[in-house]
C-alpha cells in the first residue's frame, strides 16, 4: 500500500472519528438540553390540583392548590402535614398532645406551654368575653357528661349537672403572660379546642401553601375553609356549597368567596341522642344544655380562626343575639337556619354579595 496513501486515508480516517464524536455529543447535548427544557417547562406548567381527603383532627380535610406542576404536590402535602401538627398540639384525645398535658397537670400545678397554645388559650378567651361566656373552653366536662348521657340512653340527673357546673366557666382558667403558664382554679377542669382549633390549623396550612408559592388555594378541615385568590389563580371566586342540613347530599345554596374564610356549625354532624332526642354537641355553657335554636350557623369572616369561633358562638347565643354579634363586628357575615324552620336561610345584612344565585 501508498504509504502516502495510507497517510491519507488515516487522516481522513482520523477526521471521520472526529466528526462521528462531535456528531454524538452535539446530539447528547441535544437530547439533555430537551429533557431539561421539558422539565422545566413542566415545572412552570399550572395546574390545579386536589389533594386526596384526608382524615386529621377528628375530621377531614382537603386542600386544593392552583400551582406550578413542580411544587402544587408539596403544596398540599406540607398543607395536611400542619393540620396534624396542630392536632399533636391541641388534641384533647391524644394523650401525649400538649392540650392534654394542661388537661392533666393544670390543677396541680402551673403549666408553660408553647406560644402557639397560649396564644390560641388566650384567642378563645377573648370571644368567651366578647360572648359574655357563650363561647367557653372549658366546656369539656360538659361535653364529657353528654358523651356519656349519649352511652346509657339517660339524661344526667339534676346533681350531675350541677357538679359538672362547678368545673365549667373561663374565669377559672388563669392565664399568666409572664410565663405564659396555665393553671385551673378547679380540680376536674377539662379543656376543648373543638370549637376553634379547627378554623386555626385552616388559617396555618393555607400559610404554608401560599408560603410553598401556589398561585392560589383552598383548604377545607370539616366544614372550615379558606381560600386565597381564585379558583382559577386569578379572579374567579370560589364557590362553595352550604349543606341542607336535613339532606347531607344536597346543599341549601351556593356561596362565592376570595381571600376569605367560612365555617358552619351544625347539629347534624356530631349529636348525641338521649331518649330519641338529638342532643347537639354544641352546649350552652349558661343553662348547661345543647344549644338547640339553630341547626345551622355559616359565618363568613376574614379568617378561618374567626369563623370558627364564631360559629360555635353564633350557635349558642341563638338567632337574636347572634345576628346582633355579628352585626357588630367588622367583614363578619352570617347565613343561619333555625331548626324549626330548616328551609328558610337568615343572613346577616352584609351577606348578600357572598350569595351565589
Ligand atoms: P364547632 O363544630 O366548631 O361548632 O365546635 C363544636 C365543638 O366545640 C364541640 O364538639 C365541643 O367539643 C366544643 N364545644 C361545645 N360547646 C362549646 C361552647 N359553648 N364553646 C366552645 N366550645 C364548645
Ligand atoms: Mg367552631
Amino acid at each position: 500500500m501508498d504509504p502516502a496513501r495510507e497517510g491519507m486515508n488515516s487522516s481522513a480516517n482520523g477526521r471521520n472519528e472526529a466528526r462521528w464524536i462531535v456528531r454524538t455529543i452535539a446530539a447528547l447535548v441535544l437530547v439533555v438540553a430537551t429533557g431539561l427544557l421539558l422539565r422545566w417547562q413542566a415545572g412552570r406548567q399550572i395546574v390545579s390540583l386536589s389533594g386526596s381527603i384526608h382524615e386529621t383532627m377528628g375530621t377531614l380535610a382537603q386542600i386544593v392548590v392552583v400551582a406550578p406542576k413542580s411544587i402544587a404536590q408539596r403544596c398540599v402535602d406540607e398543607g395536611l402535614a400542619e393540620m396534624d401538627r396542630i392536632d399533636r398540639v391541641m388534641s384533647d384525645y391524644k394523650n401525649d398532645s400538649e392540650l392534654s398535658r394542661v388537661n392533666r397537670e393544670a390543677f396541680r400545678e402551673k403549666v408553660i406551654v408553647s406560644e402557639e397554645l397560649y396564644s390560641i388559650l388566650q384567642t378563645s378567651v377573648e370571644y368567651s368575653r366578647l360572648s359574655h361566656g357563650a363561647f367557653d373552653i372549658t366546656v369539656g366536662p360538659l361535653v364529657d357528661l353528654w358523651r356519656k348521657a349519649g352511652q346509657r340512653d339517660q339524661p344526667p340527673s339534676e346533681e350531675e349537672i350541677h357538679q359538672t357546673r362547678s368545673k365549667v366557666g373561663y374565669e377559672k382558667l388563669q392565664l399568666e403572660p409572664l410565663d405564659r403558664s396555665v393553671r385551673f382554679r378547679v380540680d376536674g377542669m377539662r379543656l376543648d379546642l373543638g370549637a376553634i382549633g379547627k378554623g386555626y390549623a385552616v388559617d396555618k396550612a393555607l400559610e404554608i401553601v401560599r408560603r410553598n408559592g401556589a398561585k392560589s388555594g383552598m383548604v377545607n378541615l370539616g366544614g372550615n375553609i379558606r381560600c386565597f385568590n381564585g379558583s382559577d389563580g386569578k379572579d374567579r371566586p370560589w364557590v362553595i356549597g352550604i349543606r341542607d342540613p336535613q339532606d347531607e347530599m344536597d346543599y341549601l345554596l351556593r356561596l362565592k368567596v376570595k381571600d376569605f374564610a367560612l365555617a358552619t356549625s351544625g347539629d347534624y354532624m356530631r349529636y348525641v341522642v338521649v331518649h330519641g332526642q338529638k342532643i347537639n354537641h354544641i352546649l350552652n355553657p349558661a343553662t348547661s344544655g345543647a344549644a338547640g335554636e339553630l341547626c345551622s350557623v355559616t359565618i363568613l369572616a376574614p379568617t378561618g380562626i374567626q369563623a370558627d369561633a364564631l360559629s360555635t358562638t353564633v350557635t349558642v347565643l341563638g338567632k337574636g343575639k347572634g345576628l346582633a354579634l355579628v352585626e357588630s363586628l367588622a367583614d363578619v357575615e352570617a347565613i343561619l337556619i333555625a331548626s324549626d324552620d330548616p328551609k328558610t336561610l337568615v343572613q346577616s345584612s352584609g351577606a348578600a354579595p357572598f350569595i351565589d344565585f
